[in-house]
């Protein structure tokens, strides 16, 4: 099992997970992909990053949402792709994402 992170990031990268994450899972494209996921074979399944997301992105693998599904298989592609950096401290979040934040309903 591992956590994924699912279209709610799109667009807004609060990383608010990423200061919690005591094993460093979280990897990210900023320029790219505007939202970040999470390595499956890093993530030791503890669920501290799901209460700090604002916008609720996050789920156990088990939990992701229908229509989301796609995501498992995503974190892990971007996460094994090589093109992306380890992200392990808090940034400024996209200029998107407090509209994001809104439309979303949080
Ligand atoms: S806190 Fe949520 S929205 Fe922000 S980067 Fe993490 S998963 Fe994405
Ligand atoms: S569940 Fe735990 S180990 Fe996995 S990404 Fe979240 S904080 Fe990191």
């Amino acid at each position: 099992m591992a956590y994924i992170v699912t279209e709610n990031c799109q667009g807004c990268m609060f990383t608010d997970c990423v200061a919690v994450c005591p094993v460093d899972c979280f990897h990210g494209n900023p320029t790219q992909d505007k939202m970040i996921y999470i390595d499956p074979e890093a993530c030791i399944d503890c669920g501290a990053c799901v209460p700090e997301c604002p916008v609720e992105a996050i789920f156990a693998d088990s939990d992701v949402p229908e229509g989301q599904k796609q995501y498992t298989a995503i974190n892990a592609e971007r996460c094994k792709s090589g093109e992306l950096e380890n992200i392990t401290a808090k940034r400024d979040p996209l200029g998107t994402a407090e509209d994001k934040k809104k439309k979303l309903g949080f």
